[in-house]
Formats: structure tokens, C-alpha cells, sequence
């Protein structure tokens, strides 16, 4: 199918003239260099330096620009606020802690009681194993970069100081930092930043539409993921693998689940070279699946759990890690012989953030935010997917309240439209000008949700979807 398309789309999200590139490079050349932000994932020539989207107040489901715009916040701010923009409990607890006791920290064996409650809590909550400690940090990437220490530190307690590699997958992310960019199988988090760092290793992308062989089943496909598994670790030798991470279900990679009997076989292959395994629930944890955990979704049993975002509902910076006993055995006691246990961060346990994922999760508890997902996401997820017919869509896919959508030709996944017609900017300036935000990562367009959204919010979604999707055939004829 041979496509035409006017004038090549360069990209700008918020807005369909299409001059950004031209209007940035001769700006920059005339010495004006936008705001004063290095902005996190924007500078370029994409960068809206020149007119960012301001957000100033959000309310519910929706988020208000500086002009006063509405929009339907169908990303959840970046995946994070399950309870929407103005929660008031959240503020009430956050205000209480501020106004009782704004900081204190936690080394030393000095702490706070929101955070030994909050540890208690989490203990408590996450059920797929048993996990004995919680190290507290304030992001994703933090608690992944723990993971890491965490597991080279129990490795040299046992004597196994060649054990000491991780693998993770390509197309995952865990965050932004040096060890999370590194194990974060994304191109763009590598390039010219010298990473990844030499002790991690990539194995595939388990998506089954994009990867399979021809007449290839979901379980053979799992199947063949696992053999490479195996001879990735065979080959490196089992005594250098310390650990291997994974997303339940992959998500700022494109929103991608697992295909059928995948974590059971990597799992089988990962306990086999006796390596420890690393859920990273950042996105999936406390009901954005359907149910409370990704590892209670897919049956996965780590060792190790790395979660945040949701865990406040993103009102306040907090992640953490949860440590198996097996794991916290030995770290207690090699940290007894060298008197104590050299990491952390001023912020760890912060009693605001504690206090607020508290009430956040005393609110999930009260509300029944899993039954409230369950019950809401066949209307998001049956609302979007009627679209799959659309010629210029490759596949969408998810579960719950996540989505991605991806735009490709001849609903082919090797039929990639050309970069330069932006089709996912497009798509997604298109969303923003009829009121609602998404995420576009190439011709990759994806949605979270906050849990909180009601029927009327989600056919509102699916109608802007809709509209967004029709304009965006229109240019691509
Ligand atoms: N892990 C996963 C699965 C994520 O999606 C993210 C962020 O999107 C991170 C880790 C990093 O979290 P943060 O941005 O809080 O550092």
C-alpha cells in the first residue's frame, strides 16, 4: 500500500504547524536558547524550550494549562497518579506530617514512624513471596540502582565476587540513572552517555507480534526467549550472572505484555544458574494491571521488588525496594562484620513521602482500587482496541488500565512509517489540541490511566482516541 503525505510532519505535540525544527535551529542560531530548563527527556530539536506546555492545576482525571486549558490526563501524569490530581486525604496527611515533623532520616538507627509504618505496610501488601525488609529511595531509577548494590554486596558476602552481572531485556525501562539507563534496554538512554556499563547484558524483547517467527505460538515463541536466555547465560557462565531484571509487564517500551508461559520459563531457566530475579513493579505495582501486583498478575516469585509512582500516587517523590530473607540474611549478616551497611540517601524514608504513601495505600485498601480497575478497564480496553482496524495501526495492546498503540503500515510490524512523517506526533499533537495528554515515543502511543476515572472519562478518552486517530488516516493517504 503506497501512502502519500503533503508536507513532512516534524514533529511538535502541540501544534500541527509543522516549522518547530526550522523555528528552534534559527532561534538557537540568533543566541536565544528557550527557557532555562534543561529539561529532563526534551532538549533537541523537538524541544518545545520555545512554548512548553505549562500545567498549573489538576483535578481529578484532568490536568489545567496556564491558559486555562482542560485536559483528560490519559498518562496518569507519567504513569504515577493512580488517584488523580486533587486527592484531598493525600493532602491532609502530607500537611499533618509538615506541620508535626517535616524531616528527619533514617540512618544510623534513627528514623521516623511513618516510615516503619510504611515498611510494615509493604510487608504486608505484597503477597507473591515473602519479602522481610524495605529499603526506602525517592524514584524508580534509585530503587533499580539499589537492586544492584544490594546484590553486589550480597554476592561479595558470600565469596562470589565473579557474580556480579546483570541481564535485562532489550526495550525495558528502569530508569534514568547510571545503572537503571544502563540495564534500561533503550538506544536512546545509551547513546552517547557510554552506556550500557559492561556488567549488563540484553536478552530479547518478548514481544510476541514484533518478534515472532512465521507460524511461531505464543509458547513457542516463550519457548525459544527462554533457550536464548539459557545460552546467553551458558555463554557468559552461570558463576558471573547475579541477577535478572524484568517489568511484569513492559511499559515505557511500548506497553508490552508477556506472551503466554514466558515467566514461567525464565523463571524456570533463572533459578536453574541459581540467579536471582528483579521485578520491576514501578509502574505495574498497586492495581494498574487488575490486580495488586504485576508478579500476582503473571505468577512471578522474586527475589527482589523495585516499586515507587503509584506507591504515593506520585504526591511525593518515594520508591522502594523489598528484600526476600534470603537476600537480607546475608546482607545483615555481612553488615554486622563490617559494622554497618554503607547505603542510602538523605531522603530515604522521608516522613512526608512516607506519610503520603501511606494514606495512598490506605486508600487503595478503603476503595477497593483493584475491584475499581477491574471494573472499569474492559470499557477503556474494548473502547480502544474497536480500533484496531485502522490501516495505519500495527497493534495495540494491554491490559487493565495501560495501552499502547502502534502505528505501523499493512498492519505489519516491519512496515514502519517514514520518521520524518511524525505519524505518532502527529497523533498525539492531535490528542492535545481536542484535550487530552498521551505519551508518544515514535509511532508509539501510550496510556495509563489514574485508576480513578469513571465511565464518562473513559468514553470521553476513547471518543478524543477516536478523532485524534481519524485526523492522523486523513494525512496518511
Ligand atoms: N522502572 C520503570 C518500570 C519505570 O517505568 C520507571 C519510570 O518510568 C523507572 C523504573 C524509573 O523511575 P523514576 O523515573 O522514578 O526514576
Amino acid at each position: 500500500q503506497e501512502h502519500m503525505i503533503g508536507t513532512p510532519l516534524l514533529a511538535r505535540w502541540n501544534s500541527t504547524e509543522a516549522t518547530l525544527q526550522k523555528d528552534v535551529s534559527e532561534n538557537h542560531n540568533k543566541g536565544f536558547k528557550g527557557h532555562d530548563m534543561l529539561a529532563p527527556f526534551t532538549a533537541g530539536w523537538q524541544t518545545n524550550d520555545l512554548h512548553p506546555l505549562v500545567i498549573e492545576k489538576s483535578e481529578g482525571s484532568y490536568v489545567y494549562d496556564t491558559n486555562g486549558k482542560k485536559y483528560l490526563d490519559a498518562l496518569a501524569g507519567l504513569w504515577c497518579t493512580a488517584l488523580g490530581g486533587n486527592e484531598p486525604r493525600l493532602v491532609a496527611a502530607a500537611t499533618k506530617q509538615l506541620n508535626t515533623l517535616p524531616f528527619y532520616h533514617s540512618f544510623w538507627n534513627r528514623t521516623t514512624k511513618p516510615s516503619l509504618d510504611l515498611a510494615k505496610e509493604l510487608l504486608e501488601t505484597f503477597t507473591a513471596t515473602k519479602m522481610a525488609k524495605v529499603f526506602f529511595t525517592n524514584s524508580g531509577s534509585e530503587a533499580n540502582d539499589t537492586q544492584v548494590k544490594l546484590i553486589w554486596y550480597y554476592n561479595n558476602a558470600l565469596g562470589r565476587p565473579n557474580k556480579k552481572k546483570f541481564i535485562a531485556r532489550a526495550k525495558s525501562y528502569h530508569g534514568s540513572t547510571l545503572i537503571a539507563a544502563s540495564l534500561s534496554g533503550l538506544p536512546a538512554l545509551h547513546q552517547n552517555f557510554d552506556l550500557p556499563a559492561p556488567f549488563v547484558l540484553h536478552t530479547d524483547c518478548p514481544h510476541y507480534w514484533r518478534y515472532r517467527l512465521p507460524d511461531e505460538t505464543e509458547e513457542e515463541f516463550s519457548t525459544r526467549l527462554a533457550d536464548n536466555l539459557e545460552n546467553l547465560i551458558l555463554k557468559e557462565g552461570p558463576e558471573t550472572i547475579a541477577a535478572f531484571i524484568a517489568e511484569p509487564l513492559m511499559g515505557a517500551g511500548g506497553v508490552i505484555p508477556p506472551p503466554a508461559t514466558y515467566f514461567e520459563k525464565i523463571q524456570a531457566i533463572v533459578r536453574k544458574y541459581d540467579i536471582l530475579f528483579i521485578a520491576d513493579e514501578v509502574i505495574c505495582a498497586f492495581g494498574r494491571l487488575g490486580t495488586l501486583f504485576g508478579c500476582d498478575k503473571y505468577n512471578i516469585k522474586p527475589d527482589l521488588v523495585s516499586i515507587a509512582k503509584a506507591l504515593s500516587s506520585g504526591y511525593m517523590p518515594i520508591g522502594a525496594v523489598l528484600v526476600s530473607p534470603e537476600v537480607s540474611d546475608v546482607i545483615y549478616s555481612q553488615s554486622n562484620k563490617l559494622g554497618s551497611f554503607s547505603h542510602g540517601f538523605t531522603y530515604s524514608g522521608h516522613p512526608v513521602s512516607c506519610a503520603v504513601a501511606l494514606e495512598t495505600l490506605k486508600i487503595y485498601k478503603e476503595s477497593n482500587i483493584v475491584e475499581q480497575v477491574k471494573s472499569i478497564s474492559p470499557r477503556f480496553q474494548n473502547g480502544i482496541k474497536a480500533y484496531s482496524d485502522s490501516p495505519i495501526i500495527g497493534e495495540i495492546r494491554g491490559t487493565g488500565l495501560i495501552l499502547g498503540t502502534e502505528f505501523t503500515d499493512n498492519k505489519s510490524p516491519n512496515d514502519l512509517f517514514p520518521t520524518e512523517w511524525g505519524i505518532g506526533a502527529y497523533f498525539g499533537a492531535e490528542c492535545e489540541k481536542n484535550g487530552m495528554l498521551v505519551r508518544v515515543a515514535g509511532d508509539n502511543i501510550m496510556m495509563s490511566p489514574p485508576f480513578i476515572m469513571t465511565p464518562d472519562e473513559v468514553d470521553k478518552l476513547i471518543s478524543i482516541y477516536g478523532k485524534a486517530l481519524k485526523a492522523t488516516e486523513e494525512r496518511v493517504k
